[in-house]
């Protein structure tokens, strides 16, 4: 390659090989390590999965250009940097950790003040910021120049939580080159870390976030999901590691119980399990002993198990942000995964909810703050309900990335289906179902979004007759419509706010909700002036 003639080449190839055991670089890794061991600020922005790590830790175990002496490594994230000390650890290298749980500072100390000093040393950024100790030592190493590179994983934490007691770094450590790494950064934040970190003539590197081995599918929720994801897992990954996201962890532990009594091998995670409980969940699922981990999102930073073959979002995800960052989990090893998520109407507006009504002992976000997650959960909406566009494409216009389409290779739902056969145009039904939905509602009447469903497709049911609704002028003109594509186009509607639902609380103390109609369905060209009214039949797990 044009490295070749490096002079550190044949060392870093040698060190790949050896004490990595890999056989060659993935993108951006060898020109990131080659810029580091010239001794320049490095800023890396790679995809989770993508192999950060590896641009660190290798020119940590050189000793040519720059790297004579420790390599410092501020990680936020304990779990991340356990999981990565026992990786380096079965691979002979010499590392010391710092931070919270570390017992005996003082050998970490003595190791470090001795002959023979570690290659990497892991530290927690709040032992940089309050440990006296760490700071001495940090001056004496640098003054006999033997403080290799600082290393800012998780940079965006910097950013997104004032970690401003990494600024005096290059203060203090003038000479001491930095290398700041991130998998969520657009450029505001890039400049900010930037900033903050006093980086200069920084070496660059980012690539295309584009996941290629991630198969994505939206999927319309129905009352039976979970017969629907057991059917997915056991028709496409019976046997294989996943994960299946909730929102709640009532859900989760509902979930993980509902598949084991199908029999397969789940349990579940969240924030409210005692750490021990969580750590044994974890450590069987690392472990293979395990196979579905049903968690909320406290479950998955810093978690790198290479073969995760699924991830399923079994409620709707708060913003494309978290999804991109979830459905990262899986596929690590650059093997094909898929990415499944339930979508529905019923999940947003409960999420709209929970912004707006904090759980108790919760705090209320001020008002920006909750139109801005609004508007998250809007954007995951638009995305599942955008049946057209590559998902990839509209994936990563959210990174600013633009994506050509060709490069998807069918491997989203939306490229996978021929497009031009299969939409239909729902322009006139939608306006049927308008009119059929504002007959009943101005009546007074109350009924639910499933019997105007069943209403519009000419069921002859007891509750349709019994209520005489099968002489409304707009019974059965959705005849011949499958009922997919009736539920999605329900769906569809109440996304674009011209239905709704409205709970009321039952005798029997739980909700029913009933149809609604809102007055933007009323406006002058609704419909028409929604191209989203095109939909897809038979969209199906
Ligand atoms: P990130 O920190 O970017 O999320 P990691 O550094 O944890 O990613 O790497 C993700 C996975 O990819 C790890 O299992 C790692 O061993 C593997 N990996 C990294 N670089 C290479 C490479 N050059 N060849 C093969 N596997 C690699």
């Amino acid at each position: 390659t044009r490295f070749a003639n490096s002079i550190y080449y044949a060392e870093i190839m040698r060190a790949l090989k050896r004490v990595f055991r890999l056989e060659s670089f993935r993108q951006n890794q060898l020109e990131a390590i080659l810029a580091a061991m010239d001794g320049r600020d490095v800023f890396v922005l790679m995809p989770t999965g993508g192999g950060k790590s590896l641009c660190y830790q290798l020119p940590a175990v050189c000793t040519g250009g720059s790297t004579k002496g420790v390599t410092v490594v501020i990680s936020p994230l304990l779990s991340l940097m356990t999981n990565q000390v026992s990786a380096l650890r079965e691979k002979n290298v010499d590392v010391l950790v710092w931070n919270s749980e570390t017992v005996d500072h003082k050998d970490i100390m003595r190791r470090l003040r001795g002959d023979t000093k570690p290659s990497l040393l892991y530290v927690s950024p709040e032992k940089v910021k309050d440990s006296g100790a760490l700071r001495s030592i940090f001056g004496e190493l640098y003054r006999t120049g033997e403080l290799a590179r600082f290393v800012v994983d998780e940079a965006h934490c910097i950013s997104t939580w004032g970690m401003i007691f990494v600024k005096p770094l290059r203060h203090e450590y003038a000479k001491v080159p930095i290398m700041a790494l991130t998998a969520t950064a657009n450029q505001i934040m890039v400049d900010d870390i930037k900033e903050r970190l006093k980086l200069k003539n920084t070496a660059f590197f980012k690539q295309s976030f584009n996941r290629v081995n991630l198969n994505y599918l939206i999927l319309d929720k129905k009352a039976k999901v979970l017969d629907d994801i057991f059917n997915f897992i056991r028709t496409k990954h019976y046997g294989e590691t996943g994960i299946i996201y909730c929102l709640g962890r009532e859900k989760c532990e509902k979930v993980a119980e509902q598949l084991r009594k199908k029999g397969l091998k789940a349990k579940h995670f969240h924030a409210h399990m005692a750490s021990a409980e969580k750590e044994q969940v974890l450590m069987e699922w690392q472990s293979d002993r395990i196979q579905i981990v049903v968690a909320t999102i406290a479950f998955g930073m810093g978690i790198d198990k290479p073969n995760v073959r699924f991830v399923i979002h079994h409620d709707l995800p708060k913003s494309l942000d978290g999804y991109y960052q979830e459905t990262g989990r899986a596929g690590r090893d650059q093997q094909p995964a898929d990415c499944v998520l339930f979508y529905s109407y019923r999940d947003y507006k409960i999420i709209v909810k929970m912004i707006n009504n904090p759980r108790n002992g919760e705090e209320m976000s001020t008002p920006e703050a909750r139109k801005r997650q609004e508007e998250q959960v809007r954007n995951v909406m638009a995305y599942c309900c955008n049946v057209s566009d590559c998902r990839r494409v509209q994936l990563l216009q959210f990174f600013n990335e633009k994506f050509d389409r060709r490069l998807c290779r069918k491997f989203c739902d939306n490229c996978s289906h021929s497009v031009d056969m299969n939409q239909q145009d729902l322009t006139e039904e939608s306006k049927a179902i308008i009119s059929l939905a504002h007959n009943i509602y101005s009546s007074g009447e109350k009924i639910t979004l499933d019997h105007c469903r069943a209403i519009f497709k000419g069921a002859d049911t007891a509750a349709v007759r019994e209520r005489n609704h099968n002489s409304l002028p707009q019974y059965g003109h959705g005849k011949h419509l499958d009922n997919d594509l009736l539920e999605q186009l329900f769906k569809r509607l109440c996304f674009l706010e011209a239905l709704d639902e409205e709970s009321t609380l039952s005798k029997g103390g739980w909700y029913v909700y009933y149809l609604k109609v809102r007055p933007s369905s009323m406006a002058v060209g609704f419909p028409e002036s929604h191209p989203n009214l095109y939909l897809k039949p038979g969209r199906r797990a």
